[in-house]
């Protein structure tokens, strides 16, 4: 993540086997004669070519999200060590993200640019997960209506090793647990966008994204230009973003830009799943991915972020501070929010 900031500037089944029934016991069925001239052939309905049907996944599919499976996927980002952009480390981060979205039924999209840092031209990469409900690929790009996002980069440090367990690692492991949980539904999974934003951490320092030399956010600013330019950004009714959500005591700090309707959303879905007390308000505004895809792309987007954390952006972010329970809570919070705004 991201940084808070303190100017209000930023607008931000079981069926009974038949008995053995002797054949001179059974009635003999009975058949209705139905005259042929009932319904004639000049009467019937066009033929229409069925649709393979897509099977229908579990209601409470938010049941289904594993926090152990998602802190195994956070545990092997945390593996690789430091991830920054432009090095390396990230390139196998975004391997291992690649494999668990293909492994679980997603195709993958590499979105690749370079964009100009405080630390000259520094080439990155979304990855963009879509789910095909019928298998056919390519994946159609024009179902979906809800992004789920999170960065997987973590920031850069040279006096510390920075692993970013919760920073980074926590939101895309977990990200990874909802993918395959969502294809357990492929009509859901199919109105779902999940995007891994690469450059979400400043080189140097946060600015406006809107600055003339913006630092940080490069992913999805980048990532929400071209929604909009592309015309995809009218398809989408909201985004949920993860950032920072791994902290044993977790308490969601929302920002004041928080979307005033989604968010009534979460907290009823946190509410209707006893989880309502891990949910309170930041007094100040926190500059995060969602920003661009609000502002630029028009796409009301919450960040649920744990900003209420010691170990951000310190040597101590590591996976002893990450709890399985929090990751659980996130994934099945939004879950419920998606089944219910998104339906079966
Ligand atoms: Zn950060």
């Amino acid at each position: 993540m991201a940084v808070a900031l303190a100017a209000a500037g930023l607008a931000l089944a079981g069926c009974k086997k038949d008995a053995e029934t002797p054949a001179a016991a059974r009635p003999e069925p009975v058949t209705k004669i139905v005259p042929a001239q009932a319904t004639p052939a000049n009467t019937l309905p066009p033929t229409k070519p069925v649709a393979r049907p897509i099977a229908a996944g579990p209601l409470e599919i938010w049941k289904e999200f594993s926090g152990e499976r998602a802190f195994e996927e956070v545990g092997r980002q945390v593996e690789v060590g430091p991830r920054p952009s432009g090095t390396p480390e990230i390139e196998k981060a975004r391997t291992l993200i690649e494999d668990g979205l293909r492994r679980t039924g997603w195709e993958v999209e590499r979105q690749i640019f370079t964009n100009e840092t405080p630390r000259g031209p520094v080439k990155f990469t979304n990855l963009i997960g879509r789910f095909s409900p019928t298998g056919k690929s390519p994946a159609p790009r024009d179902t979906q209506r809800a992004i789920v996002c999170s960065h997987y980069d973590t920031k850069r440090f040279s006096t510390i090793r920075f692993v970013g367990a919760s920073d980074g690692a926590s939101s895309t492991g977990a990200l990874l647990e909802l993918a395959r949980v969502l294809a357990l539904d492929p009509a859901l999974a199919a109105k779902i966008e999940l995007v891994f934003f690469d450059g979400e951490e400043a080189f140097v320092g946060f600015t406006d994204p809107d600055d003339p030399k913006p630092d940080g956010l490069f992913g999805s600013r980048y990532y929400a230009r071209n929604l909009r330019e592309s015309g995809r950004a009218a398809q989408f009714k909201f985004g949920i973003l993860w950032d920072m959500i791994g902290d044993r005591d977790l308490t969601i700090t929302l920002s004041p830009d928080s979307p005033a309707d989604l968010t009534r959303e979460v907290l009823a879905s946190a509410a209707a799943l006893s989880l309502g007390q891990h949910f309170g308000r930041h007094e100040s505004l926190i500059l995060d991915d969602h920003v661009p895809l609000t502002r630029t792309a028009r796409i009301p987007t919450i960040d649920l972020i744990d900003f209420d954390y010691p170990a951000w952006h310190t040597a101590d972010d590591k996976l002893d501070r990450i709890a399985p329970e929090s990751l659980q809570k996130i994934g099945a919070v939004t879950l419920h929010q998606l089944r219910k705004a998104l339906g079966k």
